[in-house]
């Protein structure tokens, strides 16, 4: 998976989270789903969000560019 996908799948699992954490107001089943939900974004996170170059996690880099080696992180 590239990281650029890797990214979408991250921010998906942690809006779909947060969603459903709000909702956890009218239902509180969905408190421990959102919390599941948004903690296994996690898991992309750790193996695919890594530079394809240098293969160093990008931790909170959100541009186009390896912090480490400058290189795209597009291909
Ligand atoms: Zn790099």
């Amino acid at each position: 998976m590239k990281p650029k996908k890797a990214r979408k799948l991250i921010y998906f699992l942690y809006i779909i989270g947060f969603i459903l954490i709000l909702l956890s107001y009218k239902r509180i089943m969905f408190l421990p789903i959102g919390v599941i939900v948004a903690g296994s974004s996690v898991v992309p996170n750790l193996l695919f969000y890594k530079c394809p170059h240098c293969g160093k996690h990008l931790g909170s880099n959100g541009g186009d560019f390896c912090q480490y080696c400058g290189k795209s992180i597009d291909n």
